[in-house]
């Protein structure tokens, strides 16, 4: 027998009991080594090189397990879809008595130390892998933020609130339909900080008769609450009705949630996230690259320096916003948005399917900015945030580098201040 054969190793799992199907540990895994069903999140052995970059964004702590299993008996990602748990430990016998018996599986650690790896894997890795300069830190001057008041993780499973608004902030009467929910939590505790998520449970059970998981959505409300001073929040959610492929379905969370009225409650856990964080210090300027409902995030942390603005209290610092969508009619708070004055934000909308024009998209629009954009990337105090769908992240971050490099800002230094300084978030789903 080859000496590989008989190693143990220590296997990355995910544990699926807790798991709130988040999706932060895939958006950071720089090798693309987690991945999803509808059912789990699951590590694929052969890519994870144990980098651990995935290990604190995670917000339950799901994502810290490991078990003792023969390399070549490593869980394969087709059986980690299929887990309700976690397997339990092997024993000592059960270690030697599997080995040998299954198909070679390459990556995982033994004692804290690589073993198989990945150099292979990391070569093979896409040209340009936009995750990998995604920051894990929140900035120098980010306010302190709690995590996981309420869930898996803590004392409190969840908390109940009370929805105090329910409106459509697209145009009413087309086949998209996004709304703006407030959330208020009444006399119990649920601090937050703008960029910032929570979890959704969804009453009910999936269709293997599970309570459904809870889904993840982003706080679009400042820190003080959608109203100034109240203890309540606002999500902008859009509602689900055709999936990835744009065939037909009815998302659970996002229609459960479009659909309720003023006075029902619904099960909440959070807050989450600890890095997407905006900067609090005087000159920091905020570009912030969004489509669709990825601009709640960029609602709360414009509308915080707004706030602050207004009462003399942060008086400097540029913002610029890139905003996409397919139309006018789709993008969320247009309205809002076209009032806020011209010199508190740069405002960018780039539409993809106006009738008789061309298509433009985010980064097409930062390329055309590139005069204005190069200078807030020469400078150590500025701070990125991209949200939105998972396909815009490359070409964002790809439009990122062409209008450094342009400008003579050479990226490699550049792309790992930003990573180490917290200046570059990525959230896409
Ligand atoms: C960090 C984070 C922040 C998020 N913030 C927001 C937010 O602010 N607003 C918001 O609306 N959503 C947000 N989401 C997405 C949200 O968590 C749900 O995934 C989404 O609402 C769909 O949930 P569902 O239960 O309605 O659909 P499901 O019942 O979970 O899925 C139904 C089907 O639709 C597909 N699907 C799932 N999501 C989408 C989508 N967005 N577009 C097209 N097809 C989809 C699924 O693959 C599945 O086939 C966020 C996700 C993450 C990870
Ligand atoms: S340890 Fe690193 S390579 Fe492995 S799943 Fe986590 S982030 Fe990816
Ligand atoms: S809870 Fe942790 S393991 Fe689960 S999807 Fe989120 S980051 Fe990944």
């Amino acid at each position: 027998m080859d000496m590989a054969d008989i190693q143990v190793i220590k296997q990355h799992l995910i544990d699926p009991e807790i798991c709130i199907r988040c999706n932060t540990c895939e958006a950071t895994c720089p090798v693309n080594a987690i991945t999803h069903d509808s059912h789990n999140y699951v590590v694929d052995p052969q890519k994870c090189n144990l980098c651990m970059d995935c290990i604190s964004p995670c917000p339950t702590g799901s994502i810290d397990n490991w078990r003792m299993v023969p390399r070549v008996r490593a869980y394969t990602v087709e059986e980690q879809f299929g887990w309700d748990v976690l397997p339990d430990e092997l024993s000592s016998e059960q270690l030697a008595g599997g080995l040998g018996q299954a198909p070679e599986v390459t990556a995982a650690r033994s004692d804290g130390e690589v073993i198989a790896v990945a150099e292979a894997v990391i070569a093979e890795v896409q040209p340009f892998n936009s995750t990998q300069f995604g920051a894990t830190q929140p900035p120098w001057s980010a306010a302190h933020c709690y995590t996981n008041l309420y869930g898996p993780k803590s004392q409190r499973k969840s908390i109940r609130a009370t929805v105090t608004g329910n409106v459509r902030v697209t145009e009413v009467g087309r086949e998209y339909d996004t709304h703006h929910i407030v959330l208020d939590f009444g006399a119990m505790p649920f601090p937050v900080l703008e960029g910032q998520s929570i979890g959704i449970v969804p009453p009910g059970v999936d269709s293997q008769g599970r309570p459904h998981h809870a889904r993840q959505y982003s706080i679009a409300s400042p820190r003080n609450g959608e109203r100034p001073g109240y203890n309540n929040l606002s999500l902008t959610v859009k509602r689900v009705l055709e999936d990835y492929q744009g065939n037909p379905v009815r998302g659970v969370a996002s229609n459960y949630l479009c659909d309720l009225q003023v006075g029902d409650t619904v099960e909440v856990i959070g807050p989450f996230g600890a890095s997407f964080l905006m900067p609090n210090h005087p000159r920091s300027n905020i570009v912030m690259i969004c489509t669709g409902t990825g601009s709640a995030p960029m609602r709360a942390m414009t509308e915080w320096r707004r706030r602050l603005r207004k009462s003399g209290k942060f008086d400097d610092g540029k913002l610029m916003l890139f905003f996409g969508a397919r139309t006018p009619q789709e993008l969320p708070y247009f309205g809002p948005l076209q009032s806020l004055p011209r010199d508190f934000i740069d405002i960018n909308l780039a539409f993809s399917r106006v009738p008789g024009e061309p298509r433009r998209y985010v980064q097409d629009m930062m390329r055309e900015r590139v005069a204005d954009l190069a200078p807030l990337l020469a400078d150590p105090d500025t701070y990125i945030y991209v949200c939105g769908l998972k396909a815009m992240e490359e070409g964002v971050v790809l439009a990122l580098r062409d209008v450094a490099e342009q400008s003579g800002i050479a990226w490699e230094p550049l792309a790992a201040a930003l990573k180490e300084q917290g200046r570059l978030h990525l959230e896409t789903y």
